[in-house]
């Protein structure tokens, strides 16, 4: 999901373009003067993947969804965003944005975020159309990964619609639904393929993928567990092909339990486990930030669950941050590991994308020694990059763009 408002400064007139300038020097952008006359600016929100909530009932998917949409960072930090009322937004914490702001003197700091995007809880049968069954595939196709929400907590009074509380068997449950609906998928799609590639050689890959596919599937794998490359199955909207990470809402005594969260993470490896207490989630949300750092420290924990789960889902989809920082804010833009520096400004605007000239990095932990960009420059430590230059994480960056 990706919103941008453009705002023109030919258009919408001189205020517009000076608010447009303040927050191209606060995005670390600068355009070279006399190559370019027309400001175009985003006031971006810049949520560009989502991962979708998925679980069996009564395991606590609400609950944590509340959390998530409380604790949303857009409302705070993105006062233009439409917010939609299953979409949860959370920062990835990121402990150089606050040194940032401190050399800066920035006014704010925007993290880098990741959206949530509740879905209508899967029973056994969904992929047939039990409970909201094809309305929630479509909106898990939809999500750029999944995670499933597993139900650790042992409360008699919650009831477990298998009757017990299994962790093992839950998962099963969900994967079962889901590998039954890309079976289906590639039922359809197995005929056409092999007719379009008798036809064209190209599409060879993309058979030869589908029907490797339909054998890992065949043997009760997921197409992520399986580890198969997701680039030639992109066309088919696989459900299993998409990254999965794993939520288990355990009671809030057993997260200090080194053996049993082991245990579940066994279950789920390679996939990233996250345990938090959904229960508590929501109750740190409700708190200011002293009394949650005590609730999370009475409990052991050092970050709220939803931070960690931020964090995770963040790196489960490939992504990095490059940092800009200036009077206005600092702040952390989200880019695919491997992005070049003008796939990088194109996070901004796709106009800094094409009109990108060069870009001025300094790294992150460079910057901190030098103490200033003045410092960091004048030792040699601003290198100018072009085109080719491929992005690192923490990179601290300005772009020189012509539009
Ligand atoms: P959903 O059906 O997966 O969305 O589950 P809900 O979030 O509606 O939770 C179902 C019930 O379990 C509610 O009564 C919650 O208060 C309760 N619940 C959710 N999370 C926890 C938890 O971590 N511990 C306990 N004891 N109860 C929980």
């Amino acid at each position: 999901m990706r919103r941008h408002r453009l705002v023109t400064g030919r258009i919408e007139g001189l205020r517009s373009t000076h608010s447009a300038q303040l927050t191209a020097a606060a995005a670390g952008v600068t355009a070279v003067p006399g190559l370019s006359r027309l400001w175009t600016l985003l006031d971006s929100t810049t949520v560009a993947l989502t991962i979708g909530i998925v679980g069996l009932p009564n395991v606590g998917k609400s609950t944590l969804f509340n959390a998530l949409t409380k604790n949303d960072v857009l409302a705070a930090n993105y006062p233009f965003a439409t917010i939609e009322p299953n979409v949860g937004v959370v920062g990835v914490p990121d402990p150089r944005l606050k040194v940032l702001a401190g050399i800066f003197g920035s006014e704010r700091i925007l993290p880098a975020t990741v959206s949530f995007v509740d879905i209508a809880g899967i029973v056994k049968g969904a992929s047939e159309g039990a409970g909201l069954g094809n309305k929630f595939l479509a909106t898990i196709r939809e999500s750029d990964a999944i995670c499933q929400v597993i139900r650790v907590f042992t409360d008699p009074d919650v009831v477990h619609v298998d009757g017990r509380v299994s962790p093992k068997d839950d998962i099963e449950t969900i994967n079962t639904e889901l590998i039954l609906a890309d079976l289906q998928t590639l039922e359809k799609a197995l005929p056409r393929l092999q007719k379009e590639a008798r036809l064209n050689k190209e599409r060879a890959a993309v058979l030869a993928a589908a029907e490797e596919a339909n054998v890992v599937l065949g043997e009760g794998r997921t197409a992520f567990e399986a580890g198969l490359d997701p680039v030639p199955l992109r066309e088919l909207w696989l459900l299993t092909a998409k990254p999965f990470l794993y939520v288990f809402n355990v009671d809030a005594d057993e997260l200090s339990n080194t053996a049993l969260l082991d245990e579940l993470r066994a279950l789920v490896a390679p996939a990233e486990a996250v345990f938090l207490d959904a229960k508590t989630e929501a109750d740190l949300v409700e708190l200011d930030d002293a009394e949650a750092l005590e609730l999370l420290q009475s409990i052991g924990m050092e970050e709220s669950g939803l931070s960690t789960l931020a964090r995770v889902a963040f790196t489960t989809l490939g992504l990095q941050t490059y940092l800009t920082a200036g009077p206005k804010e600092s702040r952390a833009w989200t880019i695919s590991k491997g992005a070049t520096a003008p796939e990088a400004a194109g996070v901004i605007h796709t106009d800094f994308q094409k009109g990108f000239i060069k870009a001025e990095v300094i790294s992150f932990g460079d910057l901190v020694a030098c103490g200033s960009v003045a410092e960091a420059r004048s030792k040699g430590k601003a290198r100018i990059e072009g085109k080719d230059y491929v992005m690192t994480d923490g990179d601290v960056v300005e772009f020189r763009f012509n539009v």
